[in-house]
């Protein structure tokens, strides 16, 4: 039999005088300081660690849903969202990440359309996609005939139309 012998001490004063004070909402040990009067927790939870972090972007790229990572990890999804904003905003600048277009690029046009609000208003959506680089050149929201004419016309360049043309 191995046993372990751990001596806390309080956060602020450094005094080992504590009782057990219950327990917090995840189930650790709180702690009351009879030195100091202090009320606290032992080992609180400072983040997560680098692995989960790690496994829930890989995780986002792979387009699981914020409320299937909460139900997984147990992780607030405002936290995952937090992590998400981070990430983008240490990422370059667009423009510097994307690749120049050569002569003779195929594009790949694909269309989806729904109805809005009722049923007079079908709206449809054209994306654009380089099938070299695999990035979108064009997304153009609008209604039947402007998509493919304004995919065309936009000539790889990053475009975006909203309108409606009957
Ligand atoms: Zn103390």
């Amino acid at each position: 039999m191995i046993q372990e012998s751990i001596t806390h001490q309080c956060a602020r004063c450094g005094s080992e005088r504590l009782v057990r004070n219950g327990h917090d909402y995840k189930g650790a040990q709180k702690y009351h300081c009879k030195a100091c009067g202090r009320y606290g927790t032992l080992k609180s939870q400072v983040g997560y660690p680098t692995t989960v972090r790690l496994q829930v972007q890989r995780a986002v790229i792979e387009r699981m849903s914020l409320r299937g990572i909460e139900r997984v990890w147990g992780i607030s999804r405002q936290t995952v969202a937090r992590w998400i904003a981070q990430r983008g905003q240490a990422l370059e600048p667009l423009a510097t990440t994307l690749v120049p277009a050569q002569s003779a690029e195929v594009l790949e046009l694909d269309e989806v359309w729904s109805f809005v609000g009722k049923k007079a208003e079908d709206w449809w959506l054209w994306v654009a996609l380089c099938r070299r680089t695999r990035q979108d050149l064009s997304l153009i929201i609008g209604a039947n005939a402007l998509g493919p004419v304004a995919c065309i016309c936009g000539n790889a360049s990053p475009l975006i139309i909203r309108g409606r043309h009957r």
